[in-house]
């Protein structure tokens, strides 16, 4: 019987790790909950609506339909059976395996304060996305309903909470479509008095920037009408708005994009992990005691020249590279390869349609050339000739024509949504 290797999750880390077995003498099953493939530093623009869904996301059985050698399973793995060697999904189907590979990512942390998760959406999946996107959408429209000159007021008051590269990207879009592009479509309200407010514990935005362009981007995003408002944490967060700072705000839509946690790998394995759940691992990847089990990405607590590796897609895809090789060395008799080193490929993050800021160790840009490099880096990135044409396309489009095209309100009302309805 062939070598065994199970990988769960198709994301950045995963989906490397698979491409990087072509060809080794094992057989592969790869292991999602979703049946797609999401490349998720774009996931703002569906939200924001600038690009549709299947612009970003590819069907994963397509993408290795030449590979005989993978097995694509859609389900949502539950726990790993170490001394059975299994992994167990929700269905209660038990793959068995020789080599695992766990990277089932990160989703949103909270804080300890799930229960605003349901008022407060972040951006992980495409769902997420099309539910944001949903709700600013809607909030235009009942605006432009209603007569009561408060509810409007919160209906036109967007809060986003967490000013990393999410936050920021999200906000810059969303007062470029407030403020430039939906005024000539409304007749009742006047979209440019939106209220986008972007909040931020921390004293700065962007803290992983160097202050120069946090500076730059503070004040790039006031220029477009967004309020910056650092050194406050939010203390409570509902439908109806926020309270930070003592004020109460109110805003029917909030974003969260403060802070993720690791999925619960941990858990699974009994295996050591860091504050935010991501699980101890050598500088082989593998959990120690156990160096058939790899876990990658965001799931994984990776020290690479003294630091912690970030959680971002180049290291993601950097240590499926790392593992796939380490297993086909290993399946050949070959010696182990050198420990793992991140190779960092730079700080990005864009301020509306047209200004980025790039920061790769003394070198810094900013403004719009350093959209452009954001640009042709990310269409670089996606996978296929179709989406990185597609991606293009809608990026022109918006430029020439200053027309988001995704502007769909789409998927079920929740319940609190069709309550507010009522
Ligand atoms: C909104 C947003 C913007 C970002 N922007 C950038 C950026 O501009 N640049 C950058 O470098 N990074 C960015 N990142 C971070 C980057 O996307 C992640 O670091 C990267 O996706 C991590 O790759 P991964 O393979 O570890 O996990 P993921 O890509 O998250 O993949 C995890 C996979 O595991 C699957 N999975 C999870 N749990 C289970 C389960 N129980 N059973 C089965 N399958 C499961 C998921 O469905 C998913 O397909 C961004 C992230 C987000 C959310």
């Amino acid at each position: 019987m062939k070598h065994r290797v199970v990988v769960i999750g198709a994301g950045f880390a995963g989906l490397q790790t698979v491409l990087g077995l072509k060809g080794a003498d094992c057989q592969i099953t790869l292991i999602d909950q979703r049946n797609h493939h999401l490349f998720q530093p774009l996931l703002y623009q569906v939200a924001t609506t600038l690009l549709a869904t299947s612009d970003i996301a590819w069907p994963i059985r397509a993408l290795l339909h030449d590979r005989d050698d993978v097995t694509t399973l859609l389900g949502t793995v539950e726990g790993v059976d170490r001394t059975a060697r299994e992994v167990v999904l929700r269905s209660g189907t038990r793959v068995p395996f020789d080599t695992l590979v766990i990277a089932t990512g990160a989703r949103h942390a909270y804080f300890g304060k799930d229960a605003w998760e349901a008022d407060a959406p972040g951006l992980k999946t495409l769902e997420d996305a099309t539910t944001i996107r949903r709700r600013m959408l809607l909030a235009f429209e009942r605006a432009e309903l209603t007569e009561d000159e408060a509810e409007r007021q919160a209906l036109l008051t967007f809060t986003v909470i967490g000013a990393g590269p999410t936050g920021v990207e999200l906000v810059g879009i969303l007062a470029e479509l407030a403020h430039r592009i939906l005024p000539r479509e409304f007749r009742h309200i006047d979209t440019r008095k939106a209220r986008i407010l972007l909040i931020e514990a921390g004293p700065r935005i962007l803290p992983a920037f160097s202050d120069e362009l946090s500076g730059y981007a503070k004040a790039a995003l006031e220029k477009s009408g967004v309020e910056v408002m650092t050194g406050h944490p939010v203390t409570e967060c509902t439908w109806d708005g926020i309270t930070v700072a003592g004020q109460i705000i109110p805003a029917r839509t909030t974003i969260w994009a403060a802070g993720v946690q690791a999925s619960r790998a941990k858990d699974w394995l009994a295996a050591e992990g860091d504050r935010a759940g991501r699980v101890m691992v050598g500088d082989d990847l593998t959990v120690p005691g156990d160096p058939n089990i790899f876990v990658l990405g965001d799931t994984a607590h990776v020290i690479s020249d003294g630091k912690p590796v970030p959680g971002v897609a180049p290291a993601a895809k950097q240590q499926g590279v790392y593992a796939a090789r380490t297993i086909v060395a290993r399946l050949r008799g070959q010696p182990k390869p050198a420990p793992f080193r991140y190779r960092h490929m730079g700080n990005l993050a864009t301020i509306g349609r047209n200004a980025a800021v790039i920061e790769y160790g003394r070198f810094k840009m900013r403004g719009w050339l350093a959209w452009w490099v954001w640009g042709i880096a990310h269409i670089y990135f996606l996978i296929g000739a179709r989406s990185r044409l597609f991606v293009s396309l809608s990026w022109l489009w918006v430029f020439l024509s200053g027309q988001n095209s995704a502007r769909l309100i789409t998927q079920k009302e929740t319940l609190k949504e069709t309550e507010r309805e009522k």
